[in-house]
């Protein structure tokens, strides 16, 4: 699960790269019909943000007292515990 969220990011990522260069390419050469590429943009840009979310609600957790850690580093911010 926590791999198959990394590929999601990762592919939403690039399609989202790619969407740009489309939407550069678009207004380089004076055309302003680029609504499909902008809202694929922001459906990615969704997808990201989403899965980020996701990612640090289930599978960042204290492995003592069980709470979502939303930084990373040695020690629990909850129970004090090393981690
Ligand atoms: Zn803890």
């Amino acid at each position: 699960m926590k791999k198959a969220l990394n590929w999601i990011v990762i592919s939403a990522f690039l399609i989202f790269l790619v969407d740009w260069a489309i939407i550069g390419l678009k207004l380089l050469d004076n055309n302003d019909e680029f609504y499909v590429e902008a809202w694929l943009a922001l459906f990615c840009l969704l997808v990201i943000v989403i899965c980020a979310l996701l990612k640090c609600m289930f599978f960042q957790k204290c492995p003592h007292c069980g709470k979502t850690l939303w930084s990373k580093g040695a020690y629990c911010p909850h129970c004090g515990k090393k981690l």
